[in-house]
Formats: C-alpha cells, sequence, structure tokens
C-alpha cells in the first residue's frame, strides 16, 4: 500500500473514471490522495499544499467543503476515510459507431 492517505472526497468512489474502474469486480475504487504522506515537494521543487495529502483533485477538496462545512460550524466530528470506499455494480461497455468503437464505465442494468 502506498505512503498516501485514502482521497477524504465523499463522492470520490462514485465517479466513473478509467483510472477508478477495476474491470475484473466490476466496482469503482476512491482514489489515494494526491501526494504521499511524508512528502513535501516533488524532484522538480513543486511544494505541495497540505491538502494534497488528503484529496485526489480540486473537485474532492470542493465536495467535502460543501458536505462538512455546516458540521464543521456544528462542532460534528468528520469521520476520517481510512478504508478504500467503492461503488459495485459497473461495466465496461461498447457502443460502435460508423465504424468506430467507444468505451465507456456504464453502470449495469442501467439504459442510457
Ligand atoms: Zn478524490
Amino acid at each position: 500500500m502506498p505512503n498516501k492517505h485514502f482521497c477524504q472526497g465523499p463522492h470520490c468512489h462514485t465517479r466513473p473514471t478509467q483510472d477508478r474502474f477495476l474491470k475484473s469486480k466490476g466496482i469503482i475504487r476512491g482514489r489515494y490522495a494526491y501526494a504521499k504522506i511524508d512528502q513535501t515537494q516533488t524532484s522538480w521543487g513543486y511544494r505541495f499544499p497540505n491538502n494534497d495529502k488528503y484529496f485526489c483533485s480540486q473537485s474532492c477538496k470542493f465536495d467535502w467543503l460543501s458536505e462538512n462545512m455546516e458540521n464543521v460550524e456544528r462542532g460534528i466530528p468528520i469521520p476520517f476515510i481510512r478504508e478504500r470506499r467503492i461503488t459495485e455494480g459497473y461495466e465496461k461497455a461498447t457502443e460502435e459507431s460508423y465504424g468506430r468503437k467507444y468505451h465507456s464505465i456504464q453502470k449495469i442494468g442501467v439504459t442510457k
């Protein structure tokens, strides 16, 4: 396991992107955070903001803020995500259009 936290984005494990998709199990997996826990900068000198140790992307940061700021305001603790979260029930779909094949990740049983 990499020396990283799991992304704390509340919806990270529900976004059907190629890198989150595990075809053999038909699941969408939450990502790891962008930066390693003990990493402060890249080899070319870019210094990570501390929040990169907790989120994979800007959209996950904003999701977290939107979802949790009311809890912060009320003093309600927010659970820290310590296990990889998944969403089940996805499959790779192939569509053909004008002789070209397009691949996508689709929820099983849901037709567009
Ligand atoms: Zn994320």
